[in-house]
């Protein structure tokens, strides 16, 4: 059917304005935009009444009764102009308010915003209160293949004059900020895109947990003070985990830190260090999510390096230490889950290898362990055996009992792509 007898039957049925007849006809001459479109066809389908009229088609009451219905200040004018009297309807759809609702929201979406920092953005409505329903019954009632939804109108326009109020650029893959209108409950929802930042950690002191948690002092802690200025929500993505009472010294551990729900998301934190009494924290650079899961990684294909402390109440002497290091060069270790853990992992059997270990004598009862070893691998265990749960151990093979007295972990192999120095990403 041609465009403007289509519009013709619409309108018959439907008061509509210039943008929400538009829209009905919006995959029709792309780039006119829908205001233009429906003015197009509404001056069109004026004169062919006016034409109609005069030939005898419809009556001058009917060809009236069809020009109320376009919610138009131009109809008004005209129908004076050409002798016809309209008593103007509003639009079924937008009520006769679209330019105002594209303003109104404009200024909502930029209100929300203010708090932000962002270089791009995207719109999105998740209730048009209930213009969607009534242009679809329009849609469906006269089988409207070129429609475009009033949604993706609004989203669209108002985007267009957000851009224009805020020269801001916006983007439909991967924005900083979602400004999502609902206009049913009157409010804006955002959705903020996290910042990630990569950083490398040391706990100087024992007692302090790596997440916040039920020690007064953590990791997470720290790394939240030190955002602070972010302004949003911080959570630690580190490699691994060492216990409450073991340091993490030496090359420290890495992590990503998530900013969610930033307000600012450029501060000039590459390279920044902060250090309290119990951690120090240097953030390397900002990357990208997939970072969280490169870092967290398989703890299995990780490898670390930790020194012990090792009591042997019964001694030790320079010849057990030399053969403990010479059995534990790349040797498997059956690990049954440690009892100490039991309460929160499963009991299962992991193998995981010691890849090498340097022992040095501190006095008659104790020495200090060098170990390197695969990730996931408990070392208090490694030294005492755990009652025969992890075998072989320093316990086992010296055939005394060994207890580990304290612990550091002072290397952790650094995730595959920052080797490569891949992944980066600012803001
Ligand atoms: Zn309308």
């Amino acid at each position: 059917m041609r465009i403007t007898e289509e519009a013709l039957e619409v309108v018959k049925h439907y008061p509509l304005c210039d943008h929400c007849l538009g829209s009905l006809f919006a995959r029709l001459g792309k780039g006119l935009g829908n205001e233009h479109r429906g003015e197009a066809i509404r001056r069109v389908i004026i004169m062919e009444l006016d034409r109609m009229v005069r030939e005898g088609e419809i009556k001058k009451e009917e060809a009236e009764k069809i020009m109320s219905n376009f919610d138009s200040d131009e109809v008004e004018e005209l129908a004076k102009n050409m002798g016809y009297s309209v008593r103007r309807r509003s639009c079924y759809v937008c009520g006769g308010k679209w330019r105002e609702l594209v303003e109104e929201w404009s200024k909502k979406v930029v209100d929300a915003l203010k708090e932000y920092e962002f270089d791009t953005f995207l719109v999105g409505c998740s209730d048009c209160g209930g213009m969607v329903e009534r242009q679809r019954e329009i849609i469906s009632a006269f089988r409207l293949p070129y429609a475009e939804s009033v949604k993706n109108s609004l989203k669209r326009e108002v985007g267009k004059r957000v851009k224009e109020l805020l020269g801001k650029e916006p983007d439909f893959e991967d924005p900083h900020v979602v400004a999502i209108m609902n206009l049913r409950e009157d409010k804006v929802d955002l959705q903020i895109k996290p910042v990630f930042i990569y950083g490398i950690y040391k706990k100087k002191a024992r007692n302090v947990s790596q997440s916040e948690w039920k020690y007064p002092y953590s990791v997470e802690r720290a790394v939240r003070k030190a955002l602070s200025p972010f302004g949003g929500e911080v959570v630690l993505h580190a490699s691994g985990r060492e216990d409450v009472d073991v340091r993490a010294l030496g090359t420290g551990r890495p992590f990503v830190a998530e900013v969610k729900r930033p307000k600012r998301r450029r501060l000039p934190v590459e390279g920044s260090e902060y250090e309290d009494e119990l951690v120090w924290l240097r953030f390397e650079r900002y990357v990208n999510r997939d970072w969280v899961q490169r870092v967290k990684g398989d703890e299995s294909k990780k490898e670390k390096v930790y020194l012990a402390l090792v009591y042997v109440p019964e001694g030790v002497d320079e010849g057990d230490l030399r053969a403990l290091e010479e059995f534990f060069e790349d040797v498997t270790i059956k690990q049954r889950t440690p009892k100490r853990v039991l309460h929160r992992r499963a009991d299962v059997v992991r193998e995981r290898k010691v890849y090498w270990v340097k022992a040095r004598k501190l006095n008659d009862k104790s020495f200090e362990a060098l170990i390197k070893a695969q990730g996931g691998l408990y070392i208090k265990e490694l030294v005492s055996g755990d009652e025969g749960r992890t075998e072989p151990s320093f316990s086992s093979f010296l055939g005394k009992e060994a207890t580990c007295a304290s612990l550091d972990v002072v290397w952790v192999s650094l995730p595959q792509a920052e080797l490569r120095g891949g992944g980066e990403e600012r803001g």
